[in-house]
């Protein structure tokens, strides 16, 4: 403890206990929760900015527990230290290609829904494999999937980033780079990374007034994607005037709430 005050040290301490015990309790009812299908997938829907139309989902996991939901922020980073990131995940991309398959059999229109790759992944250098046994076994093409990693992983992983990036792109997966630009500039990794999606971080669209400066930016990371043969998602577009600017420098798509929140399956099925 830095600060030498009581009272400050009073404080930390009480909050790290109520964490402590938080934790905890994720820690012992996480594998029962799993079992008893608490964990369920949401989809976001992904729109072409020029005419709105429907091109996609991302998958967000719920933690629904006696009719209370529990959102991601509060559960991934604690799986993320003790590694069950791995099982949901892979429970979740299982869910999805039963969502998919299901979809092939009702004769539903197809768009590919998006999963989220944490960096506890890359620690397993079969991961790619895994994932193709995975969407064989559901008999689903693999550009209905996409991958999205997260820019950080690129920073502290890179070659092994880069790597499953490279064999899921070859199997023909679609692959994004999710967070993009928001902390750390991967600007010069762009060159290595062979993505399908940029997706544009949504501390970019955080208030309605962007700066001019924010403009420039954001406007020169889109030419810049075009001329690399990527394509940019914008995340987190909340206004009207947000997505008025984003369609006027031709970005493709569009994810938020100006769009629609995060739903269940069955509502999101209205959709398609
Ligand atoms: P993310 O991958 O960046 O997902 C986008 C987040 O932005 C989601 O939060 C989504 O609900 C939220 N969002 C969508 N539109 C808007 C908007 O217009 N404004 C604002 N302010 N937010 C918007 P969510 O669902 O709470 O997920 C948080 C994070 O948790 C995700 O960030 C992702 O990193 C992680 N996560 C979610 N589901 C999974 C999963 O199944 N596996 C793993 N490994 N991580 C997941
Ligand atoms: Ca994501
Ligand atoms: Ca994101
Ligand atoms: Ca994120």
């Amino acid at each position: 403890v830095k600060n030498a005050s009581q009272s400050t040290y009073c404080f930390f301490d009480i909050n790290m206990q109520l964490n402590l015990q938080r934790e905890a309790e994720i820690n012992n009812t996480m594998e029962q929760a799993l079992k008893d299908k608490e964990f369920v997938v949401y989809l976001q829907p992904k729109v072409n900015l020029q005419d709105n139309s429907l091109v996609g989902a991302e998958a967000l996991v719920r933690w629904i527990r006696d009719g209370i939901i529990i959102m991601p922020g509060d559960f991934i980073p604690i799986f993320e230290n003790n590694g069950f990131v791995v099982n949901l995940d892979f429970y979740i991309y299982e869910e999805v290609c039963k969502i998919i398959k299901e979809w092939m059999s009702q004769g539903r229109k197809l768009v590919p829904i998006s999963v989220n790759v944490s960096r506890v992944h890359l620690h397993d250098e079969r991961f790619v494999d895994e994932i193709k046994k995975l969407v064989d076994s559901y008999e689903i093409p693999y550009n209905l999937l996409e991958l999205e990693l997260t820019e950080s992983i690129f920073l502290n992983n890179t070659e092994a980033a880069l790597s499953a990036m490279r064999k899921l792109r070859s199997l023909g997966f679609g692959v994004s780079i999710d967070d993009f630009g928001a902390g750390y500039s991967s600007l010069n990794l762009l060159k290595d990374m062979a993505t399908d999606v940029i997706k544009l971080d949504k501390g970019f669209f955080g208030h309605d007034n962007m700066q001019r400066e924010e403009q420039i930016i954001v406007s020169s990371i889109i030419s810049m994607a075009k001329q690399l043969n990527m394509k940019v998602l914008s995340e987190g577009v909340e206004t009207q005037n947000q997505s008025d600017f984003l369609k006027s420098v031709l970005c493709d798509m569009a994810q938020g709430y100006l769009f629609s929140k995060p739903m269940p399956v069955s509502e999101f099925e209205k959709l398609i």
